[in-house]
């Protein structure tokens, strides 16, 4: 801390803010139901984001109160100083990064679409005339709607991805666009009763977040 000595404030402003909320414990958010990156197994929050938040604050001696909020919501905590920083299956995203800090990419995601076990649909222009659920505020969501006018669909946004998984199975919706990890991990682990369709189309990397411009060293 290049600090001009007593009675000065810090030269770096990202430092005046960087005090942790209560006895060095930092608020985080986080998505609900997003396996294998953040899930609730045995009234237990897991998955990789948690393992990975939980062994940076032991390797930095910080404390780290996690905060399953839903994707928006989570996003929404940390621009409204409620949270402290997110982690989220995050896409870095130029957009994001007008209201964000991000780390360094720790995952290389993708976006799919999946439908029914029993669906035929099988292409992007199949959705014409139906109905696509997504989840609202995700990369996943802008993709559909980008797609919506061309293939002549409309999208359902529902706040966390089992509400929209079950949007599908159920036969309401005909597709959902979710990342291809957590579909993968879903399907493989018969989480999520759809299949994938089409290749995963490469999306933004996965970055830890805080609010742009404040606290740099919780980043
Ligand atoms: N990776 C996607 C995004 O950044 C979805 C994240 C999520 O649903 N938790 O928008």
């Amino acid at each position: 801390l290049e600090d001009g000595g007593p009675g000065t404030l810090p030269t770096n402003p990202n430092f005046a803010v960087d005090t942790p909320v209560e006895n060095g414990t930092f608020i985080i958010a986080t998505d609900t139901t997003f396996a294998p990156f953040e899930y609730q197994e045995g009234g237990e929050l897991v998955g990789i984001d948690i393992d990975l938040l939980r062994a940076i604050a032991a390797n930095q001696g910080f404390e780290v109160q996690i905060q399953p909020l839903g994707f928006d919501a989570a996003l929404q905590a940390v621009q409204s100083g409620q949270a402290d920083g997110v982690i989220a299956g995050m896409g870095i995203t130029d957009e994001r990064r007008e209201v964000f800090d991000f780390s360094d990419p720790y995952f290389d995601s993708g976006i799919q679409m999946a439908v029914a076990v029993d669906s035929d649909i099988a292409s992007y222009a199949d959705l014409a005339g139906k109905t696509v659920a997504v989840k609202t505020g995700t990369t996943g969501a802008a993709f559909a709607e980008e797609l919506a006018a061309e293939h002549g669909f409309s999208v359902n946004a529902f706040a966390d991805s089992a509400d929209m998984v079950n949007d599908v199975a159920t036969g309401n919706s005909a597709a959902a666009f979710e990342d291809s990890p957590v579909l993968q991990f879903g399907i493989a682990s018969g989480n999520v009763p759809l299949k994938t369709v089409t290749d995963p189309e490469p999306n933004a990397q996965y970055g830890f977040a805080v609010l742009k411009g404040q606290n740099a060293e919780l980043l």
